[in-house]
């Protein structure tokens, strides 16, 4: 069942969602050579929780053991911060952070180079950026879910680029996963209608090679079957009768 929100529970997810943004845009500048995911980890759970009334969403969400999710290089999704995964310079690596702040949760991801990255590292990261923009800028009363998803895929796969279907958007508010799926592709006009009070995450995860995924023996690390590198930006978007709103932008966004 869709949850429909309140233009007063929007503000509340709205102010979650601006910890959250802070929260990565702290994490962008602390990225750098010679970092372990454990300490973005660290930075990002002690930020989150020195704001009243806000914590790591997914610090123990189905059992995943750290604040946020930390995916290098070919790994697409649900990295498992660690001490031992120390970022070097080429790397990309994505950060994906949820924040529940007084019973509400929003979602956001970014990509984020390390050092000098390759050519082919940066359209991908630019390409990922531009699906996600595309996407967001579909979720408009009187769309629908496959509107969002031919955004994005029309952005990626003009790129060169291939879409993940294994892995969608979804739902979010007082559950961090709620109906509806919000997939990657799709076709326009198709899928459920978007109607104001709808809160979704909208999260491009592309490959730079073939969109099949496997997952790790860890269980959680999801990486890109022939080895190729992925990238992963999500906001979390309210439909509104004035269009969408980004619920995890920036307050000050960069160049
Ligand atoms: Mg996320
Ligand atoms: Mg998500």
């Amino acid at each position: 069942m869709i949850q429909l929100k309140s233009v007063r529970e929007i503000d509340r997810m709205a102010e979650g969602g601006a910890i959250l943004a802070a929260a990565r845009d702290l994490l962008e500048q602390s990225v750098r050579p010679g970092i372990s995911t454990i300490e973005l980890d660290r930075i990002a759970e002690d930020f989150i929780r020195s704001k009243p009334g806000a914590k790591p969403s997914f610090k123990g969400l189905y059992g995943f053991p750290g604040s946020i999710c930390t995916s290098i290089n070919n790994e697409i999704v649900h990295g498992i911060p660690s001490k031992k995964r120390v970022l070097r310079d080429g790397d990309i690596v994505s950060i994906d952070i949820g924040v529940l702040f007084e019973g509400y949760h929003t979602d956001s991801a970014t990509t984020v180079g390390v050092g000098e990255i390759p050519e082919q590292s940066a359209r991908l990261l630019d390409a990922t950026r531009r699906a996600l923009e595309a996407g967001v800028a579909a979720a408009r009363a009187g769309n629908h879910i496959g509107d969002i998803g031919a955004a994005v895929q029309g952005v990626v796969e003009a790129a060169g680029f291939s879409v993940v279907k294994d892995l969608v958007g979804h739902g979010i508010g007082e559950s961090f996963h709620e109906e509806p799926q919000v997939p990657n592709f799709g076709k326009p006009q198709r899928g459920t209608r978007l109607v104001p009070g709808l809160t979704i995450a909208i999260e491009p995860m592309v490959n730079a090679g073939r969109a099949d995924t496997r997952t790790m023996p860890d269980k959680w690390t999801i990486v890109t079957v022939d080895g190729s590198r992925s990238a992963h930006f999500e906001h979390t978007v309210a439909i509104t009768e004035n269009g969408p709103r980004v619920l995890t932008a920036s307050a000050q966004p960069r160049p």
